[in-house]
């Protein structure tokens, strides 16, 4: 039996290398976008039969398809923990979820944010709110500690503080409990990423006592198209509507009259039914989180073991190798760039990874020690290896070897 039943659509698939032939396709992207899970094609067979207008039509398959994305909202809150009261606003994807949220902030609303984010994360506030950004801490507790002075010193007057709960780059974990326990004790809502997060760990925003969470279902093995904001109503209830037109009004004359539904209020236009259809069911099919994480945990040494026995590979990493994180691990390959690094992989063996800042621009340049102009040591960018549900110890292995063979 497998370590994990779950199974992605194309695994294997052949990819042209040089000099002739195919070989499989190593998939060490899937930080970037995972491949979609069969559980999830089946369910999108299952819904396509019914393809049709969502809300608003009185035929069957209308109610069909309505009815399965209504439900989608309660897949979604059961999959991170929200209550009951909780808003589940479907959006395009995670950045479009941390600009609503943006777009949703009290006038004068504090945020506090830190630069080791993602740009979607760390980029949407201002419009309207006091930002403080704070530098990448030098350890979890040095987090908390930060974010505490920066809430304290805060004006009065609502108070957000916005961290990822699983680094892009790095992949490490941020102590997301007690970030939201120093919110709390400083009057501060938290807003949680867990665009890197919910793909390899379970998260109860119940539990972790988390106002907002945002995610997207590309990287959690659905495709393109559809994520979430899921949080608490009051402020998206009171706020403009995020996009004005058909499906966000309860009537239109000389006046226009917005729900009050914090949902549909900004959900304006026809949603994306079948990326929402696609992430809820991929929500369901994440389950065995014991059997998804032994895995992990495993590729995740045997691929670390080995970078760190390749000379001039160096890790990258915020908290040091000990600090726990999910399958993402970024390196430099001193002398050489990494673009140059990243199409020999493509092109030479078939692998796929990422390269450059990974929309992460403040932070990379931190980590890799490379001035603004990108001098320093190397370019300023890095290499990016991240996997999931469908890696193999065969994929591992051929980066390993193939890195070995171009650090030469
Ligand atoms: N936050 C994090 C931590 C991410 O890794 C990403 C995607 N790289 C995003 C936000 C943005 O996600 P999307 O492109 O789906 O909006």
């Amino acid at each position: 039996r497998p370590a994990v039943a779950l199974r992605v659509v194309g695994a294997g698939v052949p990819v042209p290398v040089a000099g002739g032939g195919t070989v499989p396709y190593a998939n060490l992207d899937y930080a970037a976008s995972a491949p979609c899970l069969e559980a999830v094609r089946d369910a999108l067979d299952a819904a396509l039969p019914y393809y049709s207008s969502v809300h608003r039509g009185a035929g069957y398959a209308s109610q069909v398809t309505t009815d399965r994305y209504e439900r989608a909202r309660e897949i979604v809150r059961a999959f991170v923990g929200a209550w009951h009261r909780d808003a589940v606003v479907f959006t395009r994807n995670t950045t479009d979820a941390m600009n609503l949220l943006a777009h949703a902030l009290p006038r004068g609303t504090t945020v506090v944010v830190f630069e080791s984010e993602h740009h979607a994360t760390l980029l949407p506030w201002g419009r309207g709110s006091r930002v403080v950004r704070l530098p990448a801490p030098d350890s979890p507790t040095a987090a908390v500690a930060a974010a505490g002075e920066a809430l304290a010193a805060a004006p009065a007057g609502p108070r957000l503080l916005v961290v990822t709960a699983a680094s892009n780059v790095t992949g490490e974990l941020w102590p997301v409990a007690e970030l939201a326990a120093v919110a709390r004790a400083h009057g501060a809502r938290i807003a949680v990423d867990a665009a890197q997060l919910v793909p390899h760990r379970p998260f109860d925003m119940g539990a972790l006592d988390v106002d907002y969470v945002a995610f997207s279902g590309h990287k959690l093995y659905a495709p393109f198209g559809a994520g979430c904001l899921v949080g608490r109503a009051d402020w998206l209830r009171a706020a403009e509507p995020y996009l004005l037109g058909g499906g966000a009004t309860v009537s239109v004359g000389e006046h226009v009259t917005w729900s009050a539904d914090p949902q549909q209020r900004h959900e304006a236009g026809t949603p994306n039914v079948l990326g929402v259809v696609a992430l809820a069911a991929a929500c369901e099919a994440l389950t065995d989180w014991d059997g998804l994480v032994a895995e992990e945990e495993r590729l995740l040494r045997r691929l670390r073991t080995g970078l760190a026995a390749i000379p001039g590979v160096r890790e990258l990493s915020l908290w040091g190798d000990r600090h726990p994180r999910v399958g993402i691990v970024s390196f430099v390959v001193e002398g050489r760039g990494s673009r140059a690094v990243a199409t020999a992989l493509s092109e030479e063996y078939g692998i796929g990874v990422r390269d450059g800042r990974f929309c992460a621009h403040p932070f990379v340049r931190r980590l890799v020690g490379a001035g603004e102009g990108g001098c320093g040591d190397g370019d300023g960018t890095a290499l990016r290896a991240s996997f999931g549900i469908g890696t193999t110890d065969e994929h591992i292995d051929r980066l390993l070897t193939a890195l070995r063979q171009l650090s030469r």
